[in-house]
């Protein structure tokens, strides 16, 4: 249930295993609604000393790619990403020790070679910089879709409803109960519904995810600007900017949507089904005055695109896959936000095998369990 990011890859792995499955999606495959909605997410192996992701990012890049070709559909722009580093760039260096202990091609950057290979970055206040120059941008929107259709040309079943937990009289799930009173039997049920996981559960989720929203904006260049969406995906902790730790990054040109530009630092609870998706005007000034700091040659430029998303935030925005602490045959897969899109296809497989084996969840993921 649900055809985000980690639900549509948990229904096609468990079709890939031959396992009769029904992908039911409230609004369809990364909506307006999704935390996989919007056109690009970026794909990255940077992750600090929280390694565990790089071989689940690797897994997932293998697996982005070969759904590419199976469906003859671009899912990924490999253009880079660049990290922008202050000294001594503690996540910077930890990044680099996981690069090199897992084979991840990188380079690392002064400010001279940032300059010559860059120079629409202003990079005065900038020391290094490391390069990932096989990570980029995934199309988010389209990967979903094309994640639905690999679903029902495997043999599964995709239908557009609302879909609630059906439980038996000891509490354990039997299914779902669709919007309309159908009632569809399962023998394991599992719920991938991102920012709508804490309402649905409310027991086990309510004080464990947090739902905060998340304002996004494009740019558009102005003639004569256009080398900066040839530029690659970067991201800083921009304390060098506004003397906070904010994060900050961006992706040039996702589908000729223009320069996008988001700030990770999470904004107020969100309703996800409810609330009016307008931007607010104050992250707007914010990032303007970024992107003026950080890319002069877009001072000043219009506002193009804009959305409001959200995050499903657990600690330390860990991923959540797990057995449903008071029902066996249920399973919930979700959190992660602010890094959760491009990981599932590995969390996919992850949670496929440990439905299809019976089986606990690997150690990494396993420190993060509901169970007792
Ligand atoms: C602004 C922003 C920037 C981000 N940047 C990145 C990034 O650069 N890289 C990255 O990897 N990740 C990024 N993320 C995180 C990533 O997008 C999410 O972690 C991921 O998309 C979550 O996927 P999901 O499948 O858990 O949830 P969703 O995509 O929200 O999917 C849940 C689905 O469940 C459906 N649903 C909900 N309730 C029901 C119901 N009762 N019945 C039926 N269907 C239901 C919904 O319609 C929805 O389609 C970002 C997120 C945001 C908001």
């Amino acid at each position: 249930m649900g055809a985000g990011a980690l639900g549509g890859w948990t229904a096609l792995h468990l079709v890939r295993l031959g396992w009769g499955v029904t992908l039911v999606d409230a609004w369809g495959p990364g909506n307006g609604r999704a935390s996989s909605g919007g056109e690009t997410r970026v794909i990255r192996r940077s992750y600090g000393h929280r390694d565990h992701y790089v071989p689940l990012v690797t897994r997932a890049l293998d697996l982005w790619t070969e759904l590419e070709a199976e469906a003859g559909v671009r899912l990924m722009d490999r253009r880079g990403v660049l990290w922008l580093a202050s000294d001594p760039g503690e996540f910077e260096r930890s990044s680099i020790d996981a690069f090199r202990a897992g084979g991840v091609p990188f380079e690392e950057l002064n400010r001279a070679e940032l300059e010559a290979r860059f120079p629409s970055i202003c990079v005065a206040d900038v020391p290094w910089a490391v390069f990932e120059p096989d990570a980029g941008a995934l199309l988010a929107r389209r990967g979903c879709e094309v994640v639905w259709r690999a679903v029902e040309r495997t043999g599964g079943r995709t239908l557009r409803s609302t879909a609630y937990p059906d439980l038996d009289s000891n509490g354990d799930c039997r299914g779902v109960r669709l919007a309309d009173g159908t009632v569809l039997d399962a023998e394991v049920t599992v719920f991938a519904a991102g920012p709508w996981m804490p309402e649905l559960f409310p027991n086990v989720l309510g004080r464990r995810l947090e739902v905060t929203r998340q304002d996004v904006f494009s740019f558009g260049p102005p003639p004569g600007a256009e080398a900066h969406l040839s530029l690659p995906v970067w991201a800083e902790h921009a304390a060098q900017v506004f003397g906070d730790d904010s994060f900050w990054y961006g992706i040039p040109d996702g589908l000729s949507r223009g320069f996008k530009l988001g700030e990770d630092t999470h904004g107020g609870p969100w309703d996800p089904t409810h609330g009016d998706r307008v931007v607010d005007p104050a992250r707007l000034d914010r990032a303007r005055a970024y992107l003026a700091h950080r890319f002069p040659g877009l001072a000043g430029a219009p506002l193009i695109d804009a959305r409001v998303c959200q995050y499903t935030m657990r600690e330390r925005s860990e991923i959540l896959v797990d057995r449903h602490p008071g029902a066996a045959r249920l399973w919930l897969v979700g959190g992660g936000s602010g890094h959760g899109y491009k990981l599932g296809p590995a969390i996919g497989e992850v949670a496929a095998r440990a439905i299809a084996d019976d089986a606990e969840v690997p150690e990494a993921l396993a420190a993060l369990r509901l169970q007792p």
